[in-house]
Parts: structure tokens; C-alpha cells; sequence
């Protein structure tokens, strides 16, 4: 097994920009997780980098691992089996969706996809796993998105970053906003904050796809598992919050003021932002503040990556091009 350079030593911090946005006379950052430079970057890097070295330790021959094979995770991972030299495998649902250029880049890397029913999955890995036991290779699975506790971990690492980045910069934030899916991101930045216990700050996640019960539910059993033995010391309720307002009826569905808000970053303060994460939860995070009558505040918003989801949507800039407001 090849080793990789980048992750073999700790991840250097990513940057905090301030913006210049307008919303109830607040002040804005973003943490820049898109520039994690591994493979267009984002939260899976970050995640990618504790599975590395599950993998190592575990002297695994196989990556296998779940989920849509136009994601940013399946991406990440195909790409570090690949840099690996480890064969890939990816369970991923039967859907009708266009190839985007994630989708792309996962054949290219020489990853497996083997496609089934979405009632099916457990039982596809399951078969997966022992067929190729059985002809004497060592499988590594990794859960869909990077759940489980190396993710968890890797966001716990991310507060850490954050909280040595506020001391450098001599501020605090009073908010951290980001979008949340399968909520690893989430568990981890709370488990970092209850850790800490640091109670100075909100951590808001706002749902691009799971309703509140569901999506809460899943980021407090990730905490649970995270903090073990002393989840019942540490959790606090309150600093659970899973906002899921938002979603403009689900996973991977947007509007036109979320395109608005994808086209003024752009052009204002040339920051991409894709329509299934980032751009809908920076969208949601601006409402919420109205909502809300937040003001005074200084806010960060975690950019989560999903650069090439931006170029499959590139054509929505045409809202704000040209002759459009050169104000
Ligand atoms: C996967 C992903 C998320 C969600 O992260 P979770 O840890 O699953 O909640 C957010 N933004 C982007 C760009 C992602 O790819």
C-alpha cells in the first residue's frame, strides 16, 4: 500500500476570510474547507484524512465504501484509493441521475460501481464483503458520507482549528453556521464545543436534506458514540441545534433566491458555492438571522467544499452576468 504525503502529517489550518455581506448588522467569516487541497477539497477531505489512516493500521487491500456515486464522498475516497493504489469498490442506490463531473472523476479513478436497490444496500455490502473475503482479500468499509467516529473525530479537530484560529485573529464567534447532511460534520463540531465546554457560541446546522426529528436524532447518536463513557458529563441539549427550514422540499432541491445568493458570492467575492450544500445552507443561514432578529453578531460560515458540483450548475451565473447589477 502506497502512502500519501498530505495525509501522513496533520492537515494545516484552513483559511478564515472575512465577507462583506449584509444582514442585520452582523459580521461575516467563512472558513474555507473547499480549500482543503486534496481532490477539489471540502468536508470529506478532512474525513478522508482519519479513515487514511484506519486504512493503514488495518493493512487493507480493498476500500469499499457506500453512497451516490456523484458525491463528494465518493469522489474523495475513490481518489484516495487510487493514490493508494488500493482497488475501490462503491455500493451506491439505483437512480436516474445525470453523470456530473463527480460522477466522472470516481470511473476515472478506476472505482467499482455496483449499483442496487435502495431497500437493498445492507444487504449488497454484506454479499460484497464476504465475496471478496472469500477470494482472500482484506476490505476497509467506509460508512456513506464518512459517518462513524473517525469523522466525528475530524471535526473535533476542526473546532480545535477554529478555536486556535479565534485567539490569532483576537476575536470570537458568536455563531458557526454549515450544512448538514448526515450530520458527522455537526457531531463533530459539537463534541468539540461540549468538549471544551465552551458555551459561548452557537453551532447551527441547517438541513439540505433530513426533517428535524430524523437529522437531530442521527447527530446525537454520533455524539453519543463519539464521547462514549462521558456522553452523560458533557451533552447539553441546547447545543444541538438542527435546523431544517430550509430544505426547500429535499435533497438537492433549490430555488431562485438560493441562485441569487450563489451569484452574488461569486461575483462580489469570488467564492463558489454549489446548490445541494453550501449555497442553500449560506441561503438558510441569511434567513434564519432575519428570522431570527439576530444582530451584533459575529458569524462564521463553514464552507464544506463540493467545488465541481459548481461547475455542473455553472450556468445559473447567468442570472447575475453581463448586463445584469455591476453595483
Ligand atoms: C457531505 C457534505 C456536507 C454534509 O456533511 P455531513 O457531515 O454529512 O453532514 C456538506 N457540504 C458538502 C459540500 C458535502 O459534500
Amino acid at each position: 500500500m502506497k502512502k500519501l504525503a498530505l495525509f501522513e502529517q496533520q492537515l494545516s489550518a484552513t483559511p478564515i476570510v472575512p465577507l462583506n455581506i449584509e444582514c442585520g448588522e452582523n459580521r461575516f467569516w467563512m472558513k474555507r474547507e473547499d480549500m482543503l487541497p486534496f481532490s477539489f477539497g471540502g468536508n470529506k477531505v478532512r474525513k478522508a484524512a482519519e479513515f487514511y489512516e484506519e486504512i493503514i493500521k488495518s493493512e487493507a487491500d480493498v476500500v469499499m465504501t457506500y453512497g451516490s456515486y456523484s458525491s463528494n464522498h465518493c469522489r474523495i475516497i475513490s481518489n484516495m484509493a487510487a493514490s493508494m493504489g488500493l482497488q475501490c469498490h462503491i455500493i451506491s442506490p439505483e437512480e436516474n441521475r445525470e453523470a456530473l463531473f463527480n460522477t466522472r472523476m470516481v470511473e476515472q479513478f478506476g472505482a467499482v460501481i455496483e449499483t442496487c436497490p435502495v431497500n437493498e444496500v445492507a444487504q449488497t455490502i454484506e454479499n460484497r464483503k464476504e465475496h471478496f473475503f472469500k477470494e482472500g482479500k482484506k476490505p476497509y468499509f467506509i460508512a456513506g458520507g464518512g459517518h462513524g467516529n473517525p469523522g466525528t473525530q475530524s471535526y473535533v479537530k476542526a473546532y480545535r482549528e477554529i478555536c486556535a484560529q479565534e485567539k490569532m485573529m483576537g476575536l470570537d464567534f458568536d455563531y458557526i453556521f454549515h450544512a448538514s447532511g448526515t450530520g458527522t460534520t455537526q457531531a463533530g463540531l459539537v463534541c468539540g464545543q461540549l468538549l471544551e465546554k465552551d458555551f459561548s457560541r452557537r453551532i447551527v446546522g441547517i438541513s439540505i436534506a433530513r426533517d428535524r426529528k430524523k437529522g437531530r436524532a442521527v447527530v446525537k447518536e454520533s455524539i453519543k458514540e463519539y464521547l462514549g463513557e462521558d456522553y452523560t458529563e458533557y451533552f447539553e441539549e441546547a447545543a444541538l441545534i438542527f435546523e431544517d427550514a430550509f430544505r426547500c422540499g429535499g435533497y438537492g432541491k433549490y430555488n431562485d433566491e438560493i441562485c441569487d445568493v450563489i451569484c452574488a458570492l461569486m461575483f462580489r467575492e469570488g467564492i463558489p458555492m454549489d446548490t445541494t450544500y453550501v449555497g442553500k445552507a449560506f441561503w438558510g443561514m441569511l434567513r434564519y438571522i432575519e428570522e431570527n432578529h439576530i444582530s451584533d453578531k459575529r458569524i462564521l460560515f463553514l464552507h464544506t467544499g463540493g467545488t465541481p458540483l459548481f461547475f455542473d450548475h455553472f450556468a445559473l451565473l447567468d442570472r447575475c452576468g453581463k448586463d445584469n447589477d455591476r453595483k
